[in-house]
């Protein structure tokens, strides 16, 4: 069992956060499933059971392919965390981007998210947001600008899992 923590929440009004923690117990929920085991177990690229991991190293893109299972225990069981906590900080950026939601600093592991876009988002769509940005905090990552491989990669892919069983339930 996994557990999702809030541990900040900056820049949000009160009404905001009403969504944030729907967004929380939500990731919590599909967390432990079975469901998105069985589904991150079956994600495939290529025909393969696999993730297209990147991540930059000098400047150049590498591929460290991890198993699914892999995946999964990265996702679930953090190293390190108190009882598999997963700790999130949460803050608001004003405005809005084209193309990104928001973003995580890879050195304070606090996650942004453009208010236009939080705004605009169902709940299915944040949570999926709080997956992909976890992901980039375990250190899988994606190319910056959009490809058919960034579908395939660690943060897109469990996005879509989350999102998609976050619309049924
Ligand atoms: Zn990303």
């Amino acid at each position: 069992m996994v557990k999702i923590n809030i541990t900040t929440a900056n820049g949000f009004s009160a009404y905001e956060l009403q969504k944030v923690e729907a967004a929380q117990q939500v990731l919590n929920n599909i967390l432990n499933s079975d469901k998105f085991k069985e589904r991150v177990l079956h994600f495939s690229t290529n025909g393969l059971y696999r993730f297209h991991y990147r991540k930059s190293f000098l400047g150049n893109w590498i591929d460290k392919p991890y198993s699914n299972s892999d995946v999964y225990r990265m996702l679930t069981q953090p190293d390190g965390a108190e009882a598999n906590a997963i700790d999130l900080k949460l803050e608001m950026l004003p405005g809005g981007d084209v193309e990104q939601l928001g973003y995580t600093n890879p050195d304070t592991q606090h996650i942004y998210t453009y208010r236009n876009w939080f705004n605009s988002l169902s709940l299915a769509g944040y949570t999926s947001h709080l997956a992909h940005e976890w992901c980039h905090q375990l250190g899988f990552n994606h190319e910056s600008k959009p490809t058919e491989k960034n579908e395939y990669s660690v943060p897109f892919g469990i996005g879509k899992i989350t999102e998609n069983i976050a619309w049924e339930c």
